[in-house]
């Protein structure tokens, strides 16, 4: 028998454990077997892998692709062009896009965009707002893999629901199977200290992150623990950024709430300090916070409170970041920045310090990622008859980020620039096409295509 494709001599890993000196082969775009090298099939295209690592393909839960609408700053070719260079197969729109994705057609025209430029396989969430709470079944229909609400104001002008619409939206979504994340902060604990610190004239980077304090975001988090426990809605908290959140979460987990929860990389990665040594290149919502939060941050993830790990990668222009005054007025940047071509390295470069294993990374950023969103097994497994995506990784490959255009984005503004890493991907296979290698983007735009989900 011969396939169309194998891959041989590497490591492969999955949360269940490791097989050296394995491989993978595939057939039409399916897993058809994973093991010892010396027992794959003979194939069409031999890929060794040089004794490097081979995992699940790398799932990014939370992008901002930024099309339709604002694709002066990103689009899904060039999202999806950086994914691919970064390891990551599938990726996961946010809705705050221009048309808001809040109508079947909206996502279907996101959809439709996705399909004409990917690279790597995607899909998108829908929001709710205070508007559209009766789409909630069509959005269902049309495909969307989850939800969205942004609690407070935000980028995009997205009106957030109240208190009685979110407990009528989680009964509504419960309905479908699907899950409602969120943009977890209280919008009046933050706009109340936003508008008193630009009364005081208080303008540096630092004090963006102080006009969001902790409690907005445990705040948030405990609130819809309440009315997850009262409707019985799966709920996902994006972006934990600190430990006093995590440790919320795990208060809900403990007591029944189904909630899963989501943190990234630059909250692991960087304190509060970045903001003194970065500026406006670090703004970001939920802020980066400080060390005592941060090691929270850290034992409630070893503990498992936090289930994914994803990027927030919201590119914006050089322009709208103010690069070249990054520590002038805050309030005249913007928050967001690029990660889908960092996020591979920041955790591995974790591995590598020891912070966890290769199979706890692997199924936070793979397999986790799939079950919470209803992609799982067809993504995050390397199962038998799934869908051939695997990352193949150097993990002591020693680098720095010297030069942020180097990065594949439109927009490459990032606080990872300059920094240093242990480990990075190498080759990123989605669905058996090869689509990065030998540090090129190999893959077609076109090739990427919507994932199907089913909750039934
Ligand atoms: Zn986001």
């Amino acid at each position: 028998m011969t396939v169309d494709l194998v891959v041989r001599n590497c490591t492969v890993v999955t949360p269940a454990g490791r097989t050296p000196n394995g491989g993978v082969a595939v057939e039409d775009g399916t897993i058809v077997a994973v093991g010892r090298s010396d027992r794959l099939p003979d194939a069409d295209r031999v890929v060794d892998a040089d004794g490097n690592v081979l995992v699940p393909g790398i799932i990014d839960g939370h992008i901002h692709n930024r099309e339709p609408g604002l694709e002066y700053k990103e689009d899904w070719e060039s999202a999806t062009r950086a994914a691919a260079a970064g390891g990551v197969t599938t990726v996961v729109g946010m809705p705050n896009t221009d048309p808001v994705i809040d109508r079947p057609d909206h996502l279907e025209l996101k959809f439709e965009r996705g399909e004409a430029s990917a690279h790597v396989d995607f899909q998108s969430y829908a929001v709710v707002t205070s508007e559209n709470i009766d789409q909630i079944p069509a959005i269902d229909e049309a495909g969307a893999l989850g939800f969205k609400i942004f609690l407070g104001s935000t980028v995009g002008d997205v009106p957030p629901p109240n208190d009685g619409e979110i407990l009528e939206a989680m009964e509504r979504i419960g309905e479908t199977g699907k899950r409602l994340g969120f943009h977890e902060e209280n919008g009046e604990i933050i706009d109340h200290y936003t508008e008193q610190f630009q009364a005081e004239g208080r303008t540096k980077p630092i004090d963006h992150s102080h006009s969001r304090p902790v409690i907005a975001e445990q705040e948030a988090v405990e609130r819809m623990l309440t009315f997850a426990e009262e409707t019985g809605a799966k709920i996902h908290m994006f972006h934990v950024s600190s430990g006093s959140a995590a440790e919320a979460v795990a208060r809900g987990k403990a007591r029944g709430v189904d909630v899963t929860a989501e943190t990234c990389p630059h909250y692991l990665w960087f304190t509060e300090e970045v903001m003194r040594e970065k500026g406006n290149v670090a703004r970001v919502q939920p802020p980066i916070r400080d060390a005592d939060e941060q090691a929270r941050l850290w034992n409630a993830l070893e503990e498992g409170a936090i289930d994914t790990i994803a990027t927030d990668h919201a590119p914006h222009t050089p322009d709208e970041k103010k690069v070249d005054d990054p520590f002038g007025n805050t309030w005249d940047a913007i928050s967001g920045f690029v990660g889908l071509e960092t996020e591979v390295p920041a955790m591995l470069s974790f591995v590598d310090e020891g912070r966890f294993t290769l199979e706890e990374w692997v199924r936070r950023h793979s397999t986790r990622p799939a079950q919470v969103w209803g992609m799982y097994p067809q993504k995050g497994s390397l199962q038998v008859g799934t869908d051939a995506d695997f990352t193949i990784i150097d993990p002591d490959a020693e680098w720095t980020l010297t030069d942020r255009d180097t990065l594949h984005s439109k927009n490459c503004v990032t606080p990872f620039e300059g920094e240093s890493f242990t480990g990075k991907a190498v080759t990123t296979v989605v669905r058996g096409e090869v689509v990065y290698e030998d540090g090129d983007v190999v893959g077609k735009s076109g090739y990427g295509t919507r994932v199907d989900v089913d909750t039934e």
